[in-house]
């Protein structure tokens, strides 16, 4: 909540740290208005000599109480335990009943209790379920029937049928016509705030989609791309290392072939759950297109990145892919430390080279590009072959 610091430093010991639950006690607290203007009309009829001060008493030690039990319940956190943490239901029929037995005492200000009952229905529209609206509204008019036929029987002089009557049809319409709104209003905040789910749900799918490859659950190309340009931003700047290693999967058409698409499938999965498993949180790992994979490794030079590279194209030689017996896959791997300044382009194009030349010298294996620039001029110059560092299998 923003509140000015004066406000903050007396409403943040009263509603407490946690923002949600302050919004509760925040909505506890506005109900003591009710009371207070209840016990008004009550405290005014005693000095009219309308009303017993005992009877005056013991009305404001229950409105305190009920008060002061809803605050404790919600303040102390119990009520959260709840499916609604602010008690509305309870706490409404309480105070309404409350307002009912004011009705009953305060002689000629009776009718302005009603306008109290109206108020707190009005509140609750803001918390209750439709349904509950329609039990705080039927309750309310059940209590001014009980009332109106009650004060009826036992006081006909000052309180004559037609009184009761007028009381009963006008108070009880108006609280009957109020709370049908109020359950209307409900229904249309439930409606929405159903709506704002369904819609942030929806904008998580697709968020999910925008950024994922639905077969293996990677990373797609198209955010690969953002990352790998924001962490080239970053080497410019801070000048830490980072390596891309560009994996292609050995001889996939003839898995695809011999064992089916099925089969290939299962194969880029426990690749993509391989490579989740087996490389740091921080690396990233994108498909980058059909049997093609892009990691990042950020803050990881070449010679590094060449042994979790490694470490990795082992595992994947051991792996078994359940359902399909005498299936094993391998991959050759490419990889590129970033150089400053240096494009995504033209370094996705060096891991590329490095994957020809791992493809070229057999398959199943790593290959690191050189690091240094004059490497490159080297490798331009026709009928000689740039050297490449790096192992292989
Ligand atoms: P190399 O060792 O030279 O990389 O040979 P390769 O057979 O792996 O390469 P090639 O480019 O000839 O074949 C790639 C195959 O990958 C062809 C394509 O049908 C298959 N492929 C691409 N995407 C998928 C996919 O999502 N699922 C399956 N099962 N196969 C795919
Ligand atoms: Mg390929
Ligand atoms: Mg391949």
């Amino acid at each position: 909540m923003n509140l000015p610091p004066w406000l903050n430093a007396i409403a943040r010991p009263l509603l407490g740290p946690d923002p949600q639950r302050a919004r509760h006690v925040l909505f506890v607290l506005a109900s003591t208005q009710l009371y207070v203007v209840n016990l008004g009309i009550i405290w005014h009829s005693v000095q009219l000599g309308l009303l017993q001060p005992q009877i005056a008493r013991d009305l404001t030690w229950g409105s305190l109480l009920t008060l002061l039990t809803v605050f404790v319940l919600v303040r102390s956190g119990w009520s959260q335990r709840l499916s609604d943490p602010v008690v509305t239901l309870p706490h409404a029929l309480v105070s309404i009943a409350l307002c009912f037995m004011a009705y009953l005492q305060v002689g000629e200000h009776r009718a302005s209790v009603l306008i109290l009952v109206a108020e707190a229905i009005v509140m609750c529209m803001f918390r209750l379920r439709p349904t509950q609206m329609v039990v705080l509204g039927m309750s309310s008019v059940g209590m001014l029937l009980l009332c109106v036929l009650g004060l009826t029987w036992a006081d006909p002089v000052r309180y004559p049928a037609s009184t009761g009557l007028m009381h009963f049809v006008i108070g009880g319409s108006t609280l009957l016509i109020l709370s049908l709104v109020a359950k209307w209003v409900t229904d249309i905040r439930v409606r929405i705030g159903l709506q704002a789910r369904e819609l942030s749900q929806a904008l998580n799918t697709l968020q999910h989609m925008a950024t994922q490859d639905s077969l293996t659950g990677l990373l797609n190309r198209r955010i690969m791309v953002d990352l790998v340009e924001t962490e080239l931003k970053l080497i410019e700047r801070h000048g830490h290392p980072m390596t891309v290693a560009l994996v292609d999967l050995d001889h996939f058409k003839s898995i695809n072939d011999r064992f089916g698409h099925q089969a290939g499938d299962a194969v880029l999965i426990g690749f993509a759950g391989l490579a989740q498993t087996q490389l740091r949180q921080v690396d990233k790992v994108a498909r980058w297109g059909g049997e093609e994979f892009l990691i990042m490794l950020p803050q990881v030079k070449a010679s590094e990145a060449f042994t979790a590279l490694e470490r990795l194209r082992l595992s994947m030689g051991s792996q078994t892919f359940t359902g399909h017996p005498g299936l094993n896959a391998t991959f050759s791997v490419g990889l590129a430390q970033a150089r400053p300044g240096e494009s995504l382009e033209h370094l996705i194009e060096r891991a590329d080279q490095a994957l020809y030349h791992a493809k070229h010298a057999g398959r199943n294996r790593s290959h690191v590009a050189e690091h240094s620039p004059e490497a490159d001029a080297v490798a331009d110059q026709p009928a000689s072959m740039a050297p490449l560092t790096g192992g292989h299998a």
